[in-house]
């Protein structure tokens, strides 16, 4: 499973760096970049919708679909189980489409695993004060809350040394601009152009 024609961004960050509203951004600018739903146990929020967002199962149906092996990766994110659906993203990048995956460090590990070639991108705050900054402001976390996902933060952050890049989100429109630089140079590889411009490629003669 190493080699196909799309490519696949995976994005991980601690909660509050700002992850979404970056990779929703991107996507409005980018409609090849196509988003993969995940399947989560936990409650939908706020305008959440069933297959928008996520796909909403209870904890019996998610270990149903564990054992009929349909996530390329699953796993326990503050107390919930999450996982990717190994059908759409196959169907994708099989097609040559982009897909990008926003989900935990652990989750972002096992796909590099299965997929070489997969990029991936680690969101860093500026530091630990702005992220506990923009979790207040959210206003969506009781204090003991982001108590913990600043603790848990500190711990992930130590493992954007296993990503192939990192974003330090200090100003959204910088940020923004590196993700779409990561996601353009990719496009721009020997293979992945060979593949998309092949009628050049052809007449040029080049193998
Ligand atoms: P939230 O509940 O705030 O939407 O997400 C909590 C965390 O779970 C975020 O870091 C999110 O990226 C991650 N997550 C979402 N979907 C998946 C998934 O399919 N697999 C893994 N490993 N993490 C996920």
């Amino acid at each position: 499973m190493t080699h196909y024609p799309g490519n696949l961004f995976v994005v991980a960050a601690p909660s509050g760096a700002g992850k979404s509203s970056l990779v929703k951004a991107l996507m409005q600018l980018d409609s090849r970049v196509q988003p993969s739903i995940s399947h989560t146990t936990r409650e939908p929020r706020g305008q959440e919708k069933h297959g928008r967002e996520y796909f909403f199962v209870s904890a019996q149906d998610f270990q149903s679909l564990i054992e009929e092996n349909a996530f390329l990766e699953w796993a326990s994110v503050h107390d919930h189980l999450y996982g990717t659906s190994k059908k759409t993203i196959q169907e994708r990048i099989a097609q040559g489409g982009d897909v990008i995956l926003e989900i935990d460090f652990q989750g972002a590990v096992q796909i590099k695993k299965l997929f070489d070639n997969a990029v991936l991108i680690f969101i860093l705050p500026p530091s630990l004060e702005e992220l506990k900054a923009r979790l207040e402001r959210r206003g969506e976390d009781t204090a003991a809350v982001i108590e913990v996902r600043l603790q848990n933060a500190e711990k992930e952050m130590k493992q954007s040394k296993a990503f192939d890049f990192v974003i330090i989100n200090e100003m959204f429109e910088t940020a923004l601009f590196d993700l779409k630089t990561i996601v353009h140079s990719q496009r721009l590889k020997f293979e992945a152009q060979r593949r998309a411009r092949s009628d050049i490629f052809s007449a040029l003669q080049i193998p």
